[in-house]
């Protein structure tokens, strides 16, 4: 049997006047799959109950659930969600200064291997169908309004997985989460993060991408971010560089750039520079992020002293620098690693 949320809206249109339905009702039912975020067919309480027997007849509707809830004293909360066939990823609410956001994963592991990221030593296991990208989005909104008492007002992909190795998926859940006639969340509260897929900011800036932008870099030295983002060798700095050039010819989107520093690795003075002379081209935000040392991890973080000048160096050369004060540190609320925990 077929998944409800696996066909499109001209296929229902057919079932429901295949089944003497009249058209008007593929709209509710559409409604509630994608703008109420219902979970079955029987919280459909507006149709009748035996239009409501035909589509639980003829379709499965599946739906993950939340497994865990972990709560960090800075009042972040991480969650294991657990999808149909019993893949297992995490999803987190960050609540700051009136806001909610969500870091949604987008795939289950991931195949890109950064040396310094839990859910690279998983491996990649299988992309989200977008229906779970948007469960992921439902089941945390729900959450949230619990915990704290509001919507998410902010959605990052920054949990596990590479999107724009997802891209497919990830479009169609952005255009639920966005559309006026679904989520309706407006697209400037929504980022897109990658590792550094050439060819998906490319077909990104070609689709006229409305969200936010952020490039994973960590390091604008050629051998350096080899050695500690594998995604490197096919997709060069250079490479990665003139793709962000276009992506901002063709947007006009300011692009952030995440840095995580590194102790000893990418955190000298002169990675600094090298980190200048690449944003060069384009308009950007930096975020510093902070190392969450993962267990069996090879890195440490960078102390202040080294932080401060690698900091200094950046707003000598007029850059916008944000240095991101790390969550959810007591909950490894660093991606991959409750799940890695929990198998
Ligand atoms: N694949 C995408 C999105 C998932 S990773 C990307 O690479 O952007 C989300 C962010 O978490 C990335 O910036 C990643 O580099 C960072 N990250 C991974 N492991 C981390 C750790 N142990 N501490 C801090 N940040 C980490």
């Amino acid at each position: 049997m077929n998944d409800i949320r696996n066909i499109n809206f001209d296929q229902l249109v057919s079932f429901l006047k295949e089944n003497g339905e009249k058209p008007f009702r593929a709209k509710q039912v559409w409604t509630w799959l994608w703008k109420r975020g219902a979970s079955s067919f029987e919280e459909m309480t507006d149709l009748s109950v035996s239009l409501r027997q035909k589509l639980s007849d003829n379709y499965t509707f599946q739906h993950a659930e939340i497994v865990e809830e972990v709560s960090s004293r800075d009042k972040t909360t991480k969650y294991l969600l657990r999808f149909s066939d019993g893949k297992l990823v995490e999803g987190v609410l960050i609540p700051s200064k009136g806001r909610v956001t969500a870091c949604l994963s987008t795939q289950v592991g991931c195949p890109l291997h950064c040396a310094f990221c839990a859910t690279g030593t998983m491996g990649f296991i299988r992309n989200l169908h977008y229906s779970e990208v948007i469960d992921e989005f439902v089941l945390l909104n729900n959450r949230s309004q619990e915990i704290y008492n509001q919507r998410i007002t902010n959605i990052v992909f920054m949990g596990m997985g590479e999107p724009l190795l997802n891209f497919d998926n990830m479009m169609t859940a952005i255009d639920i989460l966005t559309g006026q006639d679904y989520f309706g969340l407006s697209p400037a509260r929504i980022t897109l993060s990658t590792a550094g897929i050439v060819k998906g900011i490319k077909a990104l800036a070609d689709r006229n991408f409305r969200c936010g932008l952020a490039i994973s870099l960590h390091s604008a030295d050629p051998m350096v971010r080899r050695a500690i983002m594998p995604v490197t060798e096919r997709n060069s700095l250079h490479d990665l560089q003139a793709a962000l050039v276009y992506y901002h010819e063709k947007t006009g989107e300011r692009i952030t750039i995440e840095y995580l520093l590194l102790s000893k690795v990418n955190d000298s003075e002169k990675a600094a520079e090298q980190l200048t002379r690449f944003c060069r081209p384009f308009p950007v935000k930096i975020n510093i992020i902070e190392y969450n040392s993962t267990s069996d991890s090879l890195f440490y973080k960078s102390d202040p002293t080294r932080r401060q000048n690698f900091v200094a160096v950046l707003e000598r050369c007029n850059m916008v620098v944000n240095i991101r004060q790390s969550k959810g540190q007591d909950i490894a609320a660093a991606c991959g690693q409750l799940v890695r925990q929990t198998n």
